[in-house]
Order: C-alpha cells, then sequence, then structure tokens
C-alpha cells in the first residue's frame, strides 16, 4: 500500500488512519505499508508505532518499495540500510529503463518508451534489470514481476529462459514474489505475473506475497476476490508475510 501516493506527504494518524478503517471493512487483517523509496522522507516509525496502538486487531507491518530509480533509489537504499532494523519487508522493483526521468509503466505516458522499440529486447533488458536489482540485495520480496507487460506488450521470442534465470536468482536468495492485483486495473488486463511465471516459481518453491498496490485506501484489496479464486485454482494455499524481515507462512482457508 502507498499512503502516500506519488507525493511525499508525512505519516501521520489522519493518512494512515483511513487505510487501517478500509482493511477492516473488507476483512483484512493483516496489510504492509510499502511507499515508493523516493518519498522516504514521509515515512514515519512512531506514527506506524501509535496506529499500532490504536488498531490492536489489526497487524500492520512497516515497509518500503526499493525501485532502480537512477536519480533517487541511490539514496533510498541507503535510507533502508539506515533504518532496516524497523522495517518489516522491503518489496524491490524495476519502474525504469533506459529513461531516467520517467517510470515506464506510467499509464498512458509510459507506452510512448516501447514505440518503435524491439519488444523482445525491451523484455530482456526489463529482466537484467531485475536481476541486477535482485544481486544488489536489501529486498524481501518482488513487485509486479512482469511489470513490462503492462501497456500489452508482448515479446515474440520465448522469454522462457529470461525468466527461468530471473527465478532461479530469486529462489538462490530465498526471495519472494508478489501476487498484485494491480495489473488487473491496467491496459493488460491480467494479474501481475502471469500463470507460468507463477507455476515456474510454484515448482521451484518460491513463496508469493499478495498486494492490491493501492495508491489510495479505496483501491485497497482491490480485486482480492478474484486473486483468491485464482490462487485456488492454481494450488497457492499459502502466502507470505514479513516480520522484521523474516518470512511466515500463512494458510489460507478458501
Ligand atoms: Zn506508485
Ligand atoms: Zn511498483
Amino acid at each position: 500500500m502507498h499512503p502516500q501516493g506519488h507525493r511525499v506527504q508525512r505519516y501521520t494518524q489522519e493518512l494512515l488512519q483511513p487505510w487501517a478503517d478500509s482493511a477492516r471493512s473488507l476483512g483484512l487483517k493483516d496489510i504492509a505499508f510499502t511507499d515508493h523509496d523516493r518519498y522516504h522522507a514521509g515515512i514515519d516509525f512512531g506514527e506506524i508505532d501509535r496506529l499500532r496502538e490504536r488498531n490492536p486487531d489489526l497487524r500492520l507491518r512497516a515497509g518500503i518499495e526499493l525501485d532502480n530509480d537512477p536519480v533517487h533509489s541511490p539514496a533510498g537504499r541507503k535510507w533502508i540500510e539506515k533504518h532496516w532494523d524497523k522495517l518489516d519487508f522491503v518489496l524491490g522493483s524495476v519502474h525504469f529503463l533506459d529513461r531516467a526521468d520517467q517510470m515506464f509503466d506510467s499509464v498512458p505516458a509510459g507506452a510512448a518508451q516501447f514505440e518503435g522499440r524491439n519488444i523482445d529486447e525491451l523484455y530482456a533488458d526489463y529482466f537484467r534489470r531485475l536481476r541486477e536489482l535482485i544481486a544488489i540485495g536489501l529486498v524481501d520480496s518482488l513487485a509486479h514481476l512482469d511489470l513490462i507487460k503492462i501497456h500489452g506488450h508482448r515479446p515474440t521470442a520465448d522469454i522462457g529462459t529470461l525468466v527461468n534465470e530471473t527465478l532461479e536468482l530469486i529462489h538462490a536468495r530465498n526471495l519472494a514474489i508478489e501476487l498484485s492485483t494491480a495489473g488487473w486495473r491496467k491496459p493488460v488486463n491480467e494479474l501481475y505475473p502471469s500463470n507460468s511465471i507463477i507455476e515456474l516459481a510454484m515448482e521451484k518453491g518460491i513463496r508469493f506475497t499478495t498486494a492490491s498496490d493501492a495508491h489510495s485506501h479505496v483501491q485497497l484489496g482491490e480485486n482480492f476476490a478474484n486473486l483468491a479464486r485464482k490462487m485456488a485454482e492454481i494450488g497457492i494455499r499459502r502466502v507470505c508475510v514479513f516480520e522484521k524481515h523474516k518470512h511466515a507462512e500463512v494458510s489460507l482457508q478458501l
């Protein structure tokens, strides 16, 4: 969840409490704040503690999403190192390709970065950047693993090897990957990641976290009923939660 949205908004009870209220009304008992690292100045662990005291019926995890933003993420990484012991959870994500000034996943503007380009090469570039991010470390779970499909561009080549290499690295580092319903509200209109990636991850014994990637408390838990149905179909019976970077598996009652 991104309580700050896309600007620095200092954590206060006024900012955070609506998220707790939304979670409660949806029956979500365990949620994680994961604002983008470029807005780390807004994060206040004391305010998260206060929110925990005021909402003892909920598990409220302190997290952050570490990006590959060439401008801001070096500072974000330093901030994460400094506050590592206060954070439950770090998501890792790739939002930047060649352009340092625009996330390729901005809708619709980011689609221009795909125009006239070789889509297979962009996929290879995306997964290479993802492996770089994983290799640097400081991450517990990978967000929206196949975000590169966001605008609906499909590779012509088989990406099995690219995906396999990436999942091997994720497995070797003992990281989780995220099942994100955000893809269903984007042009691609698909869960992140795709079925074939999920199945390959399951074969490797990789764990899953779940997310709606909400940028407003109104988006919280969006499409979770569809996600639950899909997980039941695929045979995912457990999800992973993090406390101070240690994972615990929660069995689902579907
Ligand atoms: Zn965002
Ligand atoms: Zn993201």
